[in-house]
């Protein structure tokens, strides 16, 4: 039986992989989907404390993934398929097999939103995209639209003006609700032209079904036009990646986990850490205080079963 599996490999994950593992844990850290959760896929992180001159995300998930090795942390790609409490242990079951135990953290983060429009999974990678860091440099010297209006938004027009011709930003009010400073970024581009009071309403695709625009309506009179995009980027928020624990691990009506006390979860022995039982702050930051929050939770629970 394991002493403590890990779900995640974001910031709060390798925080309470380096924390379990200094503790002589030696946890199991289960890296799923999306390894590196969503620092692996921003550019340039300025309010990470240590790092002055800002750090690259995927360099700080790096960093944070090599010290969590350096102390003895035991990685997988393995994805949780369901879960269940059994008696004074835990059962996690593990594309497609059962492992047994003693404590859980689930730090599986958030994943990106999309519109739910006709044809977008189709266009997925065929011009319409959720991560601009990973996307943005085959879309250069034409015009993109970024859809949202919260810091994701702001960040993702602003990366976007090194490649395209021209960065549309559409928000569905008339101001963003990104921080002040990357607001201001964003919209003091030359490159970048606000769309204000506008929703995506169709996806327009060429005969080889990759994105040739937008159609977008006017939130206020209705009014419709089409925006010529090779590509676009939707950044409207995230959900919570909790559908395994379902049923068992108490939720709020949007999926975020809930915490008893601490990061002590409904079920004794599982511990909730970072965006996905955090809907308020979503920093890097806290998720990493989360994360080591759990890892100590973990820990003193595990107390009692040493004799
Ligand atoms: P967010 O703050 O929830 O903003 C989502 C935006 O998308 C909102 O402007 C919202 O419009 C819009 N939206 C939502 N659903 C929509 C729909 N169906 N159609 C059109 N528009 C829609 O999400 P986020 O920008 O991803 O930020 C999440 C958290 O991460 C925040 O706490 C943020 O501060 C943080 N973050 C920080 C950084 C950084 O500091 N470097 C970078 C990225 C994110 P309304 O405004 O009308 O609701």
């Amino acid at each position: 039986m394991e002493k403590l599996i890990i779900v995640g490999t974001g910031c709060a994950g390798l925080t309470a992989a380096i924390y379990a593992a200094r503790a002589n844990l030696s946890p199991l850290v289960l890296e799923g989907h999306e390894p590196g959760g969503q620092l692996s896929t921003t550019t340039l992180v300025e309010n990470f404390p240590g790092f002055p001159e800002g750090i690259n995300g995927p360099e700080l998930v790096m960093n944070m993934k090599s010290q969590a090795e350096r102390f003895g942390s035991r990685f997988s790609y393995a994805t949780v398929e369901a879960f269940e409490p059994a008696g004074d242990h835990l059962r996690v079951k593990l594309d497609g097999e059962w492992k047994e135990t003693r404590t859980l953290i689930v730090a599986s983060g958030a994943s990106a939103k999309w519109l739910g429009l006709p044809g977008e999974k189709a266009l997925v990678g065929h011009g319409l995209t959720s991560c601009a860091t990973c996307d943005g440099a085959f879309y250069r010297n034409v015009p993109v639209a970024v859809v949202g209006g919260g810091d994701s938004a702001a960040e993702e027009a602003t990366f976007l003006t090194r490649f395209a011709s021209k960065v549309y930003l559409i928000h569905r009010r008339a101001s963003l609700r990104a921080s002040k400073i990357m607001a201001d970024r964003a919209l003091s581009n030359p490159k970048i032209e606000p769309v204000w009071n506008s929703a995506p309403v169709e996806y327009l695709a060429d005969e080889t079904g990759e994105m040739r625009g937008l159609k977008i309506r006017d939130t206020v009179n209705g009014a419709e036009r089409e925006l010529e995009v090779k590509c676009v980027f939707v950044a409207i928020g995230h959900t919570p990646n909790t559908v395994p624990f379902q049923g068992q691990l108490d939720m709020d009506e949007s999926g975020y986990l809930l915490q008893t006390s601490g990061t002590h979860t409904n079920v004794p022995g599982v511990f909730a850490a970072g965006d996905v039982a955090d809907r308020i702050y979503r920093q890097a930051v806290t998720a990493a205080g989360q994360g080591c929050a759990a890892a100590l939770d973990a820990e003193k629970y595990l107390a009692q079963f040493e004799h």
